[in-house]
């Protein structure tokens, strides 16, 4: 399938950054550029968040579609509340509710827990009984542990020149000069994110311009042409930076308040270390660079920045210890993965299996989970 085409503003980045040691790529996308398999191209207007509307980019109804014409039977608005562990140690059945509040027992030979960082832990963290006081698959006491993000520094400026975006998938092009070398000794991998989506993301533009502008007193062509003026320039950068593991960065069972099921709510505790703020800093500094030589040396007319965002558990990895000893320790980089499955099994809970992504030692630069995808599909594939 051929690259998804760079846009107008990725190519006046590239031009403004040209023998810098900002270099800019294309990014991979995980997004047709061509109809296929039933799912059209890329229409290029930039709503891809929460999901793309037409189906264009990927996400996890491609391979849930695939998995019911199979022959999956999927159960819609029922949510696990308990896991069950018999005497042996394995895991025998999952307790659920459903949405009218009637109840069920799901039981089968193996059991993939993948509820996410925060929604796993959640519920292992619940499942304990008086053989397993701290709850499912946590001798170690690392469930609910390490948890990791992605944290971000966001920048925006108005640039001098029309840089056009609105258009095209939310980003096209990176610079990944920053994710290697001697410098990851002070701070993290960092990658730096061209956005195509002006100033969506740190002010909910163009909209909140035109009221902005509307507000100033302007109406009618007037207030049209100074729209066209400013969203044309709207520039957004994004950089994303790596995270190590902290024990204390971690998700518990809030002691008071329970869902509309009896559930215990999540507790987070989750804050980001020196390592990570050098990070941030860096980042910002990279930003007015940028922004700098894309005004032609002259700083931007207006800039912006936004305290670091962290996902809100978004892209939240790692809070669980799997497939190792059970004894407390760091995240291994090499967990066992589950052979057929793309898990990681808990070891002492046989059949039972955690998503790859929740076992990852620490948390890279961007996403990963179109890869965890790849990898469960020829995974399940080799079965
Ligand atoms: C705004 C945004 C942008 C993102 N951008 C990117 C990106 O560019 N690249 C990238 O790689 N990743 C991105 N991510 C992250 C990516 O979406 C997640 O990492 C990925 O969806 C995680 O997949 P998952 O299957 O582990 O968990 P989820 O997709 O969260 O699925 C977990 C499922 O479990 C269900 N569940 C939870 N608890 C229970 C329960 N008790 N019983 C039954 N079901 C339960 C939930 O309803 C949910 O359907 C983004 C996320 C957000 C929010
Ligand atoms: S730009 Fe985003 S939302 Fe629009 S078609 Fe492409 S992938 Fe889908």
């Amino acid at each position: 399938m051929p690259a998804i085409p760079q846009t107008f503003l990725d190519e006046a980045y590239a031009r403004a950054l040209t023998g810098t040691e900002y270099e800019l790529r294309a990014t991979p996308q995980a997004r047709n550029s061509v109809s296929g398999n039933g799912r059209p191209a890329c229409c290029g207007n930039a709503s891809c968040i929460p999901i793309c509307p037409i189906g264009a980019k990927y996400d996890a109804t491609v391979h849930l579609s695939l998995a019911e014409r199979n022959g999956a039977l999927v159960h819609p608005q029922t949510t696990a509340m308990r896991v069950e562990v018999g005497t042996e140690g394995r895991v025998t059945a999952i307790r659920f509710k459903r949405w009218d509040g009637s109840e069920g027992v799901a039981s089968g030979k193996v059991f993939v827990h993948a509820a996410h960082a925060i929604e796993t832990p959640r519920l292992l963290l619940h499942s304990r009984s008086e053989a397993l006081p701290n709850g499912v698959a946590n001798r170690s006491g690392q469930v609910g542990r390490n948890l990791m993000d992605h944290p971000t520094q966001l920048s925006w400026a108005l640039s001098r020149e029309p840089v056009w975006p609105y258009r095209g998938p939310l980003s096209t092009s990176s610079i990944e000069t920053f994710r290697h070398g001697a410098s990851r000794k002070d701070r993290p991998a960092m990658r730096i994110e061209i956005g195509n989506d002006g100033w969506s993301w740190p002010k909910g533009a163009p909209v909140s311009t035109a009221a902005e502008l509307a507000r100033q007193g302007l109406r009618g062509s007037e207030l049209n042409a100074a729209l066209r003026d400013q969203a044309a320039r709207h520039a957004r950068l994004a950089s994303q930076v790596e995270q190590l593991p902290d024990p204390n960065n971690r998700v518990t069972l809030d002691s008071n308040e329970r869902d509309m099921y009896g559930v215990p709510l999540p507790r987070l505790a989750y804050r980001p270390d020196d390592y990570v703020r050098a990070g941030l800093a860096a980042a910002r500094a990279a930003h007015a660079e940028i922004f700098e030589r894309l005004n032609g040396d002259r700083a931007p007319q207006r800039a912006g920045r936004r305290r670091p965002h962290h996902g809100h558990g978004a892209h939240g990895q790692r809070s669980q210890k799997l497939g190792g000893r059970p004894r407390p320790s760091q995240p291994r980089s090499r967990q066992p993965l589950h052979p057929r499955l793309g898990c990681v099994p808990h070891r002492r809970h046989g059949q039972s299996h955690a998503d790859h992504r929740r076992a990852q030692p620490t948390f890279g630069r961007v996403g990963q989970s179109g890869i965890v995808a790849v990898i469960r599909t020829l995974f399940g594939a080799r079965r």
